[in-house]
């Protein structure tokens, strides 16, 4: 837990105990069946002037004060009343001549309970939307917010010649087509690039580093076998793969309609699902040696997370 979120833990909970505070109040005051009235100054004067105030006690504050008492009669029954202070002394001569007993409090530090319900819905309402935001971190971004800085992202690309009389396969699936790519292995520029784009996640290297064109084992063979390899890599690291996200461009054939069965290729040699898996395609626009039909490329990225 990061220090800000132990502290809005600390603000929740104080707030929390305001709420009991405050209900126990309401409560408590409900209990004696006391019955509280916010008279007129007039009002109260008359009552004052008529012997029927108990006692009193003065809240002072900057320009007003707030008077809080007991009435002899009716029985049981308090007040409370602001005057402004310039009253104060008139009433409090009123209040003298009919010996009523006034204590006199500051605001302020007078009575703590007071003040601490004078702030209390302030820090309430701060408190409750610290729990809100809380709330909506952990409906909506939790994900990334527990595996903040433990996501990590590569990107993969590659590019491969394409020569008459060559299988054409992309994503692990062969399409039929008159060229297909060149290549040491089968030339399959989406894995490749997904290869890549993990590798590079995991900070282990590259595909040419793993699986060097110089070595005879990986000549002629399905590139499916490197994705398979990864998940040695990945349980080394202590890492899963995400999400895949990839754009293969070519100029021909149309690899739309061959989508879903590469994703389950992939998927399976990856050890992962088919939804974890975005493709697109996208052509050059007759431009440089892909849009001539020279070539094909593919860029990927992968996003690990752990395990
Ligand atoms: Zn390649």
């Amino acid at each position: 837990m990061s220090s800000s979120s132990r502290a809005k833990t600390i603000l929740f909970w104080i707030s929390i105990a305001f709420v009991g505070l405050m209900l126990w109040k309401l409560v408590s005051a409900s209990g004696q069946s006391v019955r509280e009235e916010e008279p007129s100054y007039s009002e109260f004067v008359a009552r004052v002037d008529a012997g029927q105030v108990k006692e009193v006690t003065m809240y002072l504050s900057q320009n007003s004060y707030e008077l809080q008492g007991e009435y002899v009669t009716p029985a049981n029954r308090r007040f409370r009343i602001t005057i402004f202070k310039e009253a104060a002394p008139d009433l409090t001569k009123a209040l003298r001549d009919k010996a009523v007993k006034i204590s006199v409090r500051d605001l302020r530090t007078g009575d703590w309970t007071l003040t601490l319900i004078t702030v209390a819905p302030l820090v309430l309402l701060f408190g409750f939307c610290l729990f809100l935001m809380r709330q909506m971190q952990s409906r909506g971004v939790q994900p990334l917010k527990t595996r903040q800085g433990d996501v990590r992202f590569g990107l993969g690309y590659d590019l491969h010649r394409l020569d008459a009389g060559r299988p054409f396969v992309v994503g692990g699936v062969e399409i039929p087509f008159d060229k297909g790519p060149v290549g040491h292995s089968d030339g399959d520029v989406l894995v490749h690039a997904i290869c890549d784009a993990v590798l590079g996640a995991a900070g282990a290297g590259d595909i040419g580093t793993l699986f060097p064109d110089t070595d005879p084992q990986w000549k002629g063979v399905s590139s499916l076998i490197f994705l398979e390899q990864l998940g040695k890599v990945l349980q080394d690291q202590k890492q899963s793969i995400g999400y895949i996200d990839a754009v293969v461009i070519a100029e021909k054939p149309k690899l739309g309609p061959h989508f879903a069965a590469m994703k389950a290729t992939l998927a399976k040699s990856l050890k992962i699902k088919p939804e974890q898996i975005s493709l697109k395609a996208k052509t050059n626009e007759g431009v440089d040696a892909v849009g001539r039909g020279e070539a094909i490329a593919a860029h990927a990225i992968a996003t690990l997370a752990n395990s």
